[in-house]
């Protein structure tokens, strides 16, 4: 078994910046030489999620739509109320709980994808995007093809 790990890095542009990195991962496939296994896509990041879903700019648009109605910006929440949180405080923070609420309904932090005979095995009209739920930063995203 063979394990080829490779790191993106993605300059998200706004709240619910959605990036397809289909083509990433599977240049990062061929890279690897595997032929058979599998691709996990990793987000380091609690406010980003890892979706394979289809990309559709309408079907986006009710996502987002649909996100904002579960989990309004400003609600109550607190994460956000630095008055009484004590935790993981640093010194440029802002209030983003809905955006970790966000990301804790719409995906996960990682995905796997099967690979066969060299290729991502997705579905027809599945894509791997990754997702922006916080404002626009620089984030990056793990890529490990394990197999043979
Ligand atoms: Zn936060």
């Amino acid at each position: 078994m063979k394990i080829h790990r490779d790191k993106l890095q993605i300059k998200t542009t706004r709240e619910f910046d959605v990036i397809d990195i289909t083509a990433d991962v599977e240049k990062a496939l061929l890279d690897s030489g595997i032929e058979e296994g599998y691709a996990l896509v990793f987000s380091p990041h609690t406010t980003c999620a890892v979706l394979v879903n289809e990309k559709e700019t309408g079907l986006l648009a009710d996502v987002e739509a649909t996100m904002q109605r579960l989990v309004p910006k400003l609600g109550s929440y607190l994460h956000d109320d630095f008055n009484v949180r004590t935790e993981n405080l640093h010194h440029d923070e802002t209030k983003n709980a809905h955006a970790h609420l966000r990301r804790v309904i719409a995906g996960h932090a990682s995905e796997y994808v099967p690979v066969g005979e060299g290729a991502l095995l997705l579905g027809r009209w599945q894509r791997i995007m990754f997702v922006e739920f916080d404002c626009a930063r620089d984030r990056e995203v793990l890529i490990q093809i394990c197999g043979m």
